[in-house]
């Protein structure tokens, strides 16, 4: 079995979590989640997680060499020989290029890179409208997709619904303006390798991983040919 090596890319309410949950139960490809690994490893205080909260006491980014360390620490581990599933990294060019480079030295490269495309308005309106439970954040509702019976008020036990900060419309916006800046550009330079798959993440979640899965499937004929 050839090996699966992946980037997802889109902006945040893209449903990039939901899509990486499903291909993990798919293919038993571990989810490198960028932001979740770079925390793990400060908590754990592994020799990259310190070199990392160096940076961050100090009020610094931390480096790209550090993050790549991790990703290439977890790819070349058991867990990822068939492949693995990257999320939340590259965000620039320079942080691809790098990525690419530190492949290359394991004599891998990436596979594809799944773009979930959603506009902005969309977006703004999945995350604008989600309401959080106050006692149990696991307790989400949607004021127009998945409203409680009663207004503001959780369903399960009760308690208050609020609007998370990062939920708010401005923040929302904030972090669009962000991806198109930074991320965006990344999806030109994959589709000039050559890498790219475009998915509607307007279409239901199980449309858009049937879709997912239809494109591996193609991928993996054609090396095979
Ligand atoms: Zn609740």
């Amino acid at each position: 079995m050839s090996e699966l090596n992946l980037i997802l890319l889109g902006p945040p309410g893209a449903g990039k979590g939901t899509q990486a949950d499903r291909l993990r139960e798919d293919f038993g490809l571990p989810h490198i989640s960028a932001g979740d690994m770079l925390r793990a490893q400060v908590t754990d205080g592994t020799e990259l997680g310190l070199k990392a909260k160096g940076y961050m006491d100090a009020g610094k980014l931390v480096p790209d060499e550090v993050i790549i360390g991790m990703i290439i620490d977890r790819v070349s581990g058991t867990d990822g020989r068939d492949g693995f599933l990257l999320d939340g990294f590259p965000r620039n060019e320079d942080q691809a290029d790098a990525l690419s480079e530190a492949l290359k030295r394991l004599e891998r490269r990436l596979t594809a890179v799944l773009l979930i495309e959603v506009p902005d308005e969309e977006i703004v309106r999945r995350l604008a409208g989600r309401r959080v439970c106050v006692k149990n954040p696991s307790h989400i509702y949607h004021v127009d997709f998945d409203p409680p019976k009663h207004e503001g008020v959780c369903d399960q036990d009760g308690a208050r619904l609020e609007q998370r900060k990062d939920d708010t419309e401005e923040t929302i916006r904030n972090r669009l303006a962000v991806y198109h800046e930074q991320t965006e550009p990344l999806v030109g330079y994959y589709e000039r390798v050559g890498l790219l798959r475009r998915f509607d993440g307007q279409r239901s979640a199980d449309e858009v991983h049937a879709h997912i899965r239809a494109a591996l499937a193609t991928l993996r004929l054609e090396e095979n040919l």
